[in-house]
């Protein structure tokens, strides 16, 4: 069996295609997804999902790209949290990337507002004995620097989680193990540029490795162009696996026991 470590369930077109997904997954031995939270006006349909599903569980969480939505305070975070099915803090984190367009010609120190939402976080994260699932683009230097700010060293109160739909470099990795967190891979690892995040998944210990879809966005090869879905994760695993020159099942089994060491709730209820 699989597991989609991180879907977008909540967005259209997935959101009413949800029998159809639920077909497919079960088809293509995906046996549960975690549903990320990107805004808490989103939170309600998303905690729905977990709530309707007993292979379905949820996160907490304001995305960074995300402007002109309600900013949450850590008391606001760790209350919802401590909802049944809700797993993990996030996605949070910093995106630096098109400053120029999408970013509207702002400089990285207007963002301050997104520094101060990932500390809000990670605090949230922290109080709340629940790992963060962090979104890094353009910005690996300053989102280590917070995560180590906040303490977030591998200690025993630290919050751990994993670095999702991993594009950066191998450093970055290295670092990102270092603190303690997962890296998961999407499906830009089977994407033909992508020989550099091949390498990173060929060093990354296999212990400390997830796999996600970020569905509806990225659809693996050979489903490159479509819409994504989490039944497509098998897909990131099989890249992995050719890889390391392992069978796809070492690659499944090994990503759904550091899932439940992750999340350890997905197991216990
Ligand atoms: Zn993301
Ligand atoms: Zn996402």
């Amino acid at each position: 069996m699989f597991t989609d470590s991180h879907c977008h369930l909540s967005f259209p077109p997935l959101s009413e295609q949800l029998p159809a997904i639920r077909a497919a997954m079960q088809a293509a031995q995906v046996g549960r997804a975690l549903c990320i939270c990107t805004t808490m006006e989103e939170f309600p349909a998303v905690h729905a999902l977990a709530l309707r599903y007993d292979n379905f569980w949820c996160s907490v969480g304001v995305h960074p790209d995300n402007e002109g939505v309600a900013e949450p305070t850590v008391q606001e975070l760790v209350e919802r949290a401590a909802l049944p099915r809700v797993v993990a803090i996030g996605e949070t984190g910093l995106d630096y990337y098109g400053m120029e367009d999408r970013k509207g010609g702002r400089s990285i120190a207007d963002l301050e507002w997104q520094r101060e939402r990932f500390r809000t976080h990670i605090r949230a994260a922290r109080a709340a004995a629940r790992p963060l699932v962090i979104h890094t683009r353009s910005a690996s230097a300053d989102t280590l620097a917070i995560l180590r700010e906040e303490g977030e060293d591998g200690g025993s109160a630290s919050a751990g989680g994993v670095f999702h739909c991993f594009t950066e470099t191998a450093a970055v990795a290295r670092a990102a193990l270092d603190l303690g967190y997962y890296i998961s891979f999407s499906g830009i690892i089977t994407f033909k540029n992508a020989q550099d995040l091949r390498d990173i998944a060929a060093f990354v210990p296999l212990e400390r490795m997830l796999i996600e879809t970020d569905s509806p966005y990225l659809a693996p090869v050979p489903y490159r162009g479509k819409t994504n879905t989490p039944a497509y994760v098998p897909e990131v695993a099989r890249q992995i696996a050719a890889v390391r020159g392992l069978a796809v099942e070492a690659v499944a089994e090994a990503t759904e026991r550091n899932f439940e060491r992750l999340f350890p709730q997905v197991v216990a209820a």
